[in-house]
């Protein structure tokens, strides 16, 4: 059997679950799932919630084995694509600054703001340097004592300690040149924000795992009370069907709650000690969000005792935000569109030349598609 996918490639869908489900276990699954889809009077979509979900499930071509009725959408779980352009401009303009060097996880060094990208910032004398964790960072601020080193703070609740304990030991250390520009974001902030828009099909959710560690499986409650099913999974693709299975029969039974199928690494209160880390040195604000539009109490802001470490207080001059033309970022991180629904998907965008955040990162809803969905016939 071939199917024609939305790339414009074509799919053996039998020849994909022999190669993909070798496993006893895999199959299994899948046969659950064909067998729950037949109970349901009408299609539903499922949402994941974390780039390496959308990874996992795209290496092992789980979208295309659902059945008919059961659809799975990304949801706005990559944070380098969910970062509005206007602080990407914010780090560029930053950057060009003579004292300052800029240091950065590589994922941000291509991602387009108003007026190029990093990678092209670096190209034209501006000193950032890529790091391959906080203490890097960390190390450049004492080799560099006479210039301020700003390290760009983006990411969840899982990189938020790191950064913070970068903080912790810059304040212990007495390192008063090592700064950062604010753009961590939280969960579940922005889940909320989809299950109360009516535009968006969504029937349940598969919380992020890595996420749901530092926060706890009990901060999906207020979702589930809203009449949308969570199910916190880990990241195997045995992991995301299982989490398919209990979400298809908490439809099927008229339930919502929260299950938690990651009990291995996933407590209901998350880490405590990561927790209070991130209380100490950052505080709750709104944040923009890359799609979505203004949250509240969605991104995290240094207090104000910290406030000599904040980059974005420094003066500079910032244009006025501009996203790139035709790019669908917006609807797709929403789950509005699949990637190929995008007009410049492959043809013009690609991980090479990328228009959007979302063919940038790794973790990118597009990156994914590309790198994994785009099969042909065999
Ligand atoms: S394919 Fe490229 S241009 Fe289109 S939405 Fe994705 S990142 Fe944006």
């Amino acid at each position: 059997m071939s199917t024609p996918s939305n790339s414009g490639f074509s799919v053996d869908i039998n020849a994909l679950r022999e190669s993909l489900f070798d496993s006893k276990a895999g199959r299994v699954l899948l046969k659950q799932i064909e067998k729950l889809a037949v109970g349901l009077t009408a299609p539903v979509t499922l949402m994941e919630v974390c780039g390496t979900h959308t990874h996992a499930i795209a290496a092992a071509g789980l979208r295309r084995l659902m059945p008919e009725k059961v659809r799975l959408v990304s949801g706005p779980g990559c944070p380098v694509c969910v970062t509005p352009i206007g602080w990407v401009d914010h780090a560029v303009a930053l950057a060009a600054l003579p004292d300052v060097i800029v240091t950065t996880f590589g994922d941000l060094m291509r991602v387009p703001s108003s007026t190029g990208t990093l990678e092209e910032a670096r190209a034209g004398g501006s000193d950032i340097r890529i790091c391959y964790s906080t203490r890097d960072a960390l190390q450049i601020a004492r080799d560099n004592p006479e210039r301020r080193v700003i390290f760009l703070a983006v990411g969840f609740e899982t990189t938020a300690p790191t950064i913070a304990g970068a903080l912790a030991e810059a304040e212990k250390e007495g390192l008063p040149n090592f700064m950062i520009l604010p753009g961590n974001k939280t969960m579940p902030g922005p889940l909320r924000v989809l299950v109360d828009d009516e535009t968006v099909d969504l029937n349940g959710l598969l919380c992020p795992g890595h996420v749901s560690v530092i926060i706890g499986s009990d901060a999906y409650q207020q979702i589930a009370a809203a009449g949308v099913p969570c199910a916190v999974v880990g990241f195997a693709p045995n992991d995301v069907l299982t989490g398919v299975i209990d979400l298809l029969e908490q439809i099927l039974g008229e339930k919502s709650v929260v299950t938690n199928l990651y009990k291995r690494v996933v407590k209901p209160g998350g880490n405590p000690a990561a927790l209070q880390l991130l209380d100490h040195f950052f505080e709750t604000t709104d944040a923009d969000w890359r799609g979505l539009g203004p949250i509240a109490d969605s991104g995290l802001k240094l207090r104000p005792a910290y406030a000599h470490r904040d980059a974005s207080l420094i003066d500079v001059d910032l244009p006025i935000p501009q996203e790139p033309k035709g790019c669908r970022c917006g609807e797709v991180l929403r789950g509005t569109i699949n990637p190929p629904d995008c007009p410049l998907f492959g043809k013009g965008c690609d991980p090479q030349h990328a228009v959007g955040a979302c063919m940038v990162s790794s973790e990118g809803t597009c990156a994914a598609w590309y790198r994994h969905e785009r099969l042909v016939t065999t």
